[in-house]
C-alpha cells in the first residue's frame, strides 16, 4: 500500500484528508495542493 498525502505548497502542512471536491488547504485555505509521494526506496527526478 502507497501512503499518498498531499502537501500545501503554501503553508508546507501536510494533507491526509483531502475532501473530494475541495482541494484547498484545510489550515490556510491555499487552492493548490501538491502530492507528496513517499521517496522511501526510489527517488525519481523528472524534473
Ligand atoms: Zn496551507
Amino acid at each position: 500500500m502507497i501512503n499518498m498525502a498531499y502537501v500545501c505548497i503554501h503553508c508546507g502542512k501536510e494533507i491526509k484528508s483531502l475532501e473530494k471536491n475541495s482541494t484547498r488547504c484545510p489550515y490556510c485555505g491555499y487552492r493548490v495542493i501538491a502530492k507528496k509521494r513517499s521517496s522511501l526506496s526510489r527517488e525519481v527526478s523528472t524534473d
